[in-house]
């Protein structure tokens, strides 16, 4: 496997993180075979009845999307296959939150594996249309998978299953799922009202399941692990380890895997390098855009009573910074990503986010409360609700020092 624990001493999960970094070329085709790889789909193709034993696996596997939503995989597959018609599997690599890259570091260094996911996927619900969705800024990774899709297409590993390469535009709202499938369907990125979910009617109304790369990466893991047994991978196949995007104030900026909901986010610190020479910690914005900004003395609390009180991980950015940095100007920052990214079909997130942006640089903090509940229950998709989540969660942060 491609992805391979550093840093690690003799065994990084006895330490319960893992920094993780890319491989200096994507594994190839021949060498994803020879570990073993495809060999999940020629099971399928030769013996469907064992459909119902990866089934069991991604069910045990008790694995839930990684897009930042964290609904689990097992149910999504139900609902679609429970749709019937003509399904479609979409990859989603429209990696566009703030400060997140660990879908980068997995297709560069491992596409077969994410490829080798999403043809089960899509031999278990019936699907014969799969969609790659990368993000337009990925472009050093379109020729990794358009090399990696005809190698699968020349072995004719899945004949009957078409695998479409497709560039967004690179928007962050392109990876919000029914967005993904508007501008897939040559209309422009905006998320849909739902019901109907994608699962029901997606993609050119057909039941549609899509997933992050992470997500299917970790699907592979579920069942691939027994063949490879990996320090990243065995970290990848337990559902509380979570991928972690590191950037800021550190050394060493890089996806690093914490296996366990027991430690303090303060073990981030050392997988990346410790701090930048001259900087104590101030804190960390968790979840990019749409997460929240916690203080230097939470970052020692175990995740587990975090998350219990109410801290979400979303994507799994985090970005370090410090002491004498300014928190006012990192909760502008966030704030003018989203007035710049928002898709403008709903007054609340357009002009809120703008509206917020604009107060938080000026700071000017009075009746940004109710913007942000404005926001968060009015909004149409989750960017704008999670856009009025951090400006509430930051809002008592900013007043301590006014
Ligand atoms: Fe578009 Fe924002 Fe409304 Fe979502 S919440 S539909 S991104 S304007």
């Amino acid at each position: 496997v491609m992805l391979r624990g550093t840093d690690s001493g003799d065994h990084a999960f006895c330490k319960g993180h893992c920094r993780i970094a890319a491989t200096s070329q994507p594994r190839s085709f021949d060498a994803f075979r020879k570990a073993g790889g495809y060999t999940t789909v020629e099971q399928l193709l030769m013996f469907p009845a064992s459909r119902e034993e990866i089934l069991d696996r991604v069910a045990n596997s008790r694995i839930v999307g990684r897009a930042g939503v964290g609904y689990p995989v097992y149910q999504k597959w139900q609902n679609l296959m429970a749709a019937g018609g003509d399904p479609v599997v979409i990859v989603n690599a429209n990696e566009g939150e703030i400060a997140t890259f660990k879908d980068r570091t997995i297709l560069e260094s491992d596409p077969h594996a994410v490829l080798e996911a999403a043809l089960v996927a899509a031999l278990i619900t019936g699907a014969r249309t799969i969609f790659f969705y990368l993000k337009d800024d990925y472009s050093h990774l379109h020729p990794v998978l358009l090399n990696a899709i005809d190698a699968v297409a020349r072995a004719a590993i899945a004949p009957d299953i078409c695998i479409h390469l497709r560039r967004s535009g690179g928007a962050y709202i392109c990876g919000e799922e029914t967005a993904l499938i508007s501008s897939l369907e040559g209309y422009p990125a905006r998320p849909r009202e739902r019901p109907p979910f994608p699962t029901d009617h997606g993609y050119m109304g057909r039941p549609t399941l899509v997933h992050n790369v992470e997500t299917f990466y970790r699907l592979r893991a579920a069942w691939g692990a027994r063949m490879e047994p990996d320090i990243a991978v065995s970290g990848l196949l337990d559902p509380t380890a979570t991928l972690f995007s590191v950037s800021g104030r550190v050394r060493r900026p890089g996806p690093v895997l914490v296996s366990g909901m027991q430690q303090p986010l303060a073990t981030l610190l050392d997988a990346a390098g410790g701090l930048e020479d001259g900087h104590e910690l101030g804190g960390m914005v968790i979840g990019g855009s749409a997460g929240t900004i916690i203080r230097s003395h939470q970052c020692f609390v175990r995740l587990a009573d975090l998350i219990a009180n109410g801290l979400r991980l979303g994507t799994g950015s985090v970005i370090v910074f410090g002491a004498n940095d300014d928190k006012r100007w990192i909760a502008a920052q966030m704030a003018s990503f989203l007035a710049r990214e928002n898709c403008g079909q709903c007054s609340p997130c357009r002009i809120g986010s703008q509206m917020s942006a604009r107060a938080l640089a000026d700071g000017q903090l009075d009746g940004l409360d109710d913007l942000a509940s404005a926001m968060s229950e009015a909004s149409i998709c989750g960017l704008g609700k999670s856009a009025g989540r951090f400006l509430a969660g930051v809002l008592p942060l900013l007043r301590e020092n006014h």
